[in-house]
C-alpha cells in the first residue's frame, strides 16, 4: 500500500482530522472502509471522473482508488533522544512513504499549545529539528559501515560515502535531506536506509473557520513552504470534522451554507495522493466501473499487474481510450467508432485517467 503519515506537534488536530477522513470515508463512499490499526484507516480518493464515467456505463458498482493515511501521535521536542513516545514514533515514520505535517494556525485560548503560544513557523522547525536529528543518527552510522567496506574495495560503498557525506551538513544545520540536490542513482543508494526527512512532504495549515484569508499564521506557513518546494493545504480541521459527522442531506446544506463545495478533506487526499506520486486509471465495464492506483511512470504491463499479477505476467496488449474521449464520445463504442481506441503494447507509459482493457494470455 501507500501511506501518508500525519504528523506534528500535540494538540495541532492531527486526530481531529484524522478521524474526520476516516469517518468521511465509511459515509460519502459505499467502500470497505477497514481500519487496520486504530491509527491507519484506508480512505477513499474523490475523483468526480468516476461519476462521469458511471452516469454513462451504468455498471452495478463504482470502486474508488483508495490511499492510506496513519495518524502518528508522540512527536515532542527531544523525540530523537527519546523524549515522549520517541523512538517508537519515529519508527511509525519510517514506515510511510509520505508526510503530511499539520502545523496549527488558529487561535484559541482553550487548547493549550505545547510551547505556550500559537507559532507555526517555530512549531515546523521543532519537528523538522527532530526528524533531522534522527537521520543525521542514521547516516553516521551507515557512514562508518560503508566506509570500512570502502577500504576493501567496495565500489558502492565507495560511492555511499560520498553520498552520504552529501547530506551531513545539511542534517547538522537541521535542513531536510530532501533539500540537498540528489540524481537517481543517488537516491536509489539511500533508498534501504529510509530517511525521514527524504520523504516527500506537504504541510496542512489548520486554520479557524474564518482563517482561510488574511492569515498571516497561514502566510507565514507558504512562504516556509514554498522555499522548500513544498505544498500547503489550508483546511478547518473543526469544520471537517462536523461535516464528517452529518448525513448526507444535512452535509450538503451545511457546505452550501459555508459555501463550500466539497469537504476540504478532498483537497488533503488529493494532495496526499500526488505527493506519493500517485495517479489513476480506470477500469469501465458493466459489472464495475473502478479506479486503479499506479505510479506517475508505470507501463501498462505494470498498470495490469494491479488488478491480478496474471494480467502482468501474460500481457499481450491494452486497449486505451483516453477519459476525454470516452467521455466525449460516450463509451466505449463511440470512441472505437471514432477511432480513439488505441492497442498499446509493453512500452506504453500510462497516462492519468486512461481507461483500459486488458489482454492477456493465462
Ligand atoms: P492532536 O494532538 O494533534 O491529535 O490534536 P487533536 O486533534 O486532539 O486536537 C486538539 C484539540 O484542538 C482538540 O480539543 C480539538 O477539538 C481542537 N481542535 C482541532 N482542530 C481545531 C480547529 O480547527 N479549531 C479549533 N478551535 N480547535 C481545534
Amino acid at each position: 500500500g501507500f501511506k501518508c503519515g500525519i504528523v506534528g506537534l500535540p494538540n495541532v488536530g492531527k486526530s481531529t482530522l484524522f478521524n474526520a477522513l476516516t469517518q468521511a470515508g465509511i459515509e460519502a463512499q459505499n467502500f470497505p472502509f477497514c481500519t487496520i490499526e486504530p491509527n491507519t484507516g484506508m480512505v477513499p480518493v474523490p475523483d468526480a471522473r468516476l461519476d462521469a464515467l458511471a452516469a454513462i456505463v451504468k455498471p452495478e458498482r463504482v470502486l474508488p482508488a483508495t490511499m492510506e493515511f496513519v495518524d502518528i501521535a508522540g512527536l515532542v521536542a527531544g523525540a530523537s533522544q527519546g523524549e515522549g513516545l520517541g523512538n517508537k514514533f519515529l519508527a511509525n515514520i519510517r514506515e510511510t512513504d509520505a508526510i503530511a505535517h499539520v502545523v496549527r494556525c488558529f487561535v484559541d485560548d482553550n487548547i493549550i499549545h505545547v510551547s505556550g503560544k500559537v507559532a507555526p513557523l517555530a512549531d515546523i522547525e521543532t519537528i523538522n529539528t527532530e526528524l533531522a536529528l534522527a537521520d543525521m543518527e542514521s547516516v553516521e552510522k551507515a557512514l562508518l559501515r560503508a566506509q570500512k567496506s570502502a577500504k576493501g574495495q567496495d565500489k558502492d560503498a565507495a560511492k555511499l560515502v560520498v553520498v552520504l557525506e552529501k547530506l551531513l551538513p545539511a542534517l547538522h544545520d537541521g535542513r531536510p535531506a530532501r533539500s540537498v540536490a540528489l540524481d537517481d542513482d543517488e537516491r536509489k543508494a539511500l533508498r534501504s536506509f529510509n530517511l525521514l526527512t527524504l520523504k516527500p512532504t506537504m504541510y496542512i495549515a489548520n486554520v479557524a473557520e474564518d482563517g482561510f484569508e488574511d492569515n498571516p499564521l497561514l502566510e507565514a506557513v507558504r512562504e516556509l513552504a514554498a522555499s522548500e518546494g513544498a505544498n500547503v493545504v489550508p483546511i478547518c480541521a473543526k469544520i471537517e470534522a462536523d461535516i464528517a459527522e452529518l448525513d448526507d442531506d444535512e452535509r450538503a446544506e451545511f457546505m452550501a451554507d459555508l459555501g463550500m463545495d466539497e469537504p476540504g478533506l478532498n483537497r488533503v487526499i488529493r494532495a496526499g495522493y500526488q505527493l506519493l506520486g500517485l495517479q489513476t486509471y480506470f477500469t469501465a465495464g458493466v459489472k464495475e466501473v473502478r479506479a486503479w492506483t499506479i505510479r506517475v511512470g508505470d507501463t501498462a504491463p505494470k498498470a495490469a499487474g494491479v488488478i491480478h499479477t496474471d494480467f502482468e505476467k501474460g500481457f499481450i496488449r491494452a486497449q486505451t481510450i483516453a477519459y476525454d474521449d470516452f467521455i466525449h464520445y460516450k463509451g466505449e463504442s463511440g470512441a472505437k467508432e471514432a477511432g480513439k481506441m488505441r492497442a498499446e503494447g509493453k512500452e506504453y507509459v500510462v497516462k492519468d485517467g486512461d481507461v483500459l482493457n486488458f489482454l492477456f494470455n493465462n
